[in-house]
């Protein structure tokens, strides 16, 4: 079966990276017998300077049509005085809204090799293995109304103004993003915590009452539990390895997958995919940004885009076999004490982008040649 994928390198080192995840594919064809069509397009400030607009009509359409799509990063200096709608950040966000891309996993996983990496002690995040599920485009960044408003002169003579949001779900997006958590968590270690805040939230109570009823429906072989979202945020420091896929909504996702990231101590580790309905190709990206300070200096760690490409595979080409493949590699690689400036310490020997991308081929063909 010959998959369709679409790759967008985007700016700063988002080229450099995605090339060195191009290298695994390249190989992957070539030894393990993996057919992908993939044309390449423009997303971010590269967009704009050439089309005016950070993702064109005809790149949009390429992407629905594709399996799947491997993005680097966008955004860059460059582009800072360019109005809010064209900045390169906003073609990210549109891709994701147009394709309804609603689930958003976030890995944390902490390598034996990078457990020092960590500012937490060894001993809590070793062999940390936490994915987090997060709801992408609904709850309070997206709810209206939402402003702010005059409210005329205050006490002190100034002017009172009021911001607000609205923080909403529906039983149908709950219910949605539940099952993408549970699936997940009967292919991982059968545990979900569900976090929100139905102590003091109506829309954190339906969310609770909607994902128990899934799980009774549909899902009563996978170990529910429901945590409010500040005691995750402080069990997430305290004793990390209690989690298996965290499921919860758009704003506490945001800051709880920010500090599960972080417990990994390694930004150019970190992979992600977003994905949609059935019909909707998933979109794959490392965690971090464009990293401007480093761009076009081959400095950057390709590891988080080729895990990224790792997630790809699983996900949205069912195959999990070459993700595990990939994901082993690394391990490799990384027990070899090779390492890219980010992860390597301050008394350590960095290898550039490329080296690392060479590094990974060299593991795979190890591998590859052990399995013979
Ligand atoms: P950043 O993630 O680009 O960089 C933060 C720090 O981490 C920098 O010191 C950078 O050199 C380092 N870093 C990041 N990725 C690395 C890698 N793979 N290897 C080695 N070091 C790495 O965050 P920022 O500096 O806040 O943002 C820079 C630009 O990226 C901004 O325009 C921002 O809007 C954009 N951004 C884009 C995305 C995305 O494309 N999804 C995400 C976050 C930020």
């Amino acid at each position: 079966m010959t998959h369709t994928l679409m790759i967008l390198p985007g700016d700063g080192i988002g080229p450099e990276i995605v090339a060195e995840a191009e290298k695994v594919l390249a190989w992957l064809g070539e030894h393990a017998g993996l057919e992908v069509t993939s044309d390449h397009g423009l997303i971010g400030g590269q967009a704009y300077d050439v089309h005016g607009v950070p993702l064109s009509d005809g790149d949009l359409d390429k992407c629905r049509a594709a399996d799947a799509i491997l993005m680097g990063s966008v955004g860059g200096p460059k582009w800072d005085d360019v109005d809010y709608n064209l900045r390169p950040e906003a073609g990210l966000l549109r891709l994701r809204k147009e394709l309804d891309l609603f689930a958003n996993l976030r890995p944390a996983i902490v390598f034996d090799a990078l457990v020092d990496a960590s500012t937490l002690k060894p001993e809590i995040v070793k062999g940390l293995d936490i994915l987090i599920v997060r709801e992408l485009t609904s709850g309070v960044y997206f709810g209206e109304p939402r402003g702010i408003e005059d409210l005329g002169t205050n006490e002190d003579g100034g002017v009172e103004r009021r911001g607000f949001n609205t923080q909403t779900y529906t039983t149908s997006e709950i219910r949605r993003i539940g099952k993408v958590a549970f699936e997940l968590a009967r292919k991982r270690g059968n545990k979900v915590h569900s976090c929100e805040k139905a102590n003091v939230m109506e829309s954190g109570k339906l969310w609770r009452e909607e994902t128990t009823k899934l799980h009774a429906d549909e899902f009563s072989d996978v170990i529910l539990e429901h945590m409010y979202a500040d005691n995750c945020a402080m069990q997430l420091c305290r004793n990390p390895r209690q989690f298996d896929v965290i499921v919860t909504d758009n704003l506490f996702g945001d800051i709880l997958s920010d500090e599960a990231a972080m417990l990994t101590g390694s930004l150019g580790m970190l992979p992600s995919a977003s994905l949609g309905g059935a019909d909707v190709a998933g979109l794959y990206e490392p965690v971090h940004g464009s990293a401007p300070d480093i761009a076009g200096q081959n400095k950057a760690n390709p590891l988080a885009t080729i895990l990224s490409l790792a997630m790809l595979l699983r996900y949205s080409f069912d195959r999990g076999d070459l993700a595990d493949l990939i994901e082993m590699s690394v391990q490799d690689v990384l027990n070899a004490g090779i390492r890219t400036v980010d992860i390597a310490g301050s008394d350590g020997c960095a290898v550039s982008t490329s080296a690392m991308g060479d590094a990974l081929i060299d593991a795979l063909l190890k591998r590859n040649a052990q399995s013979a």
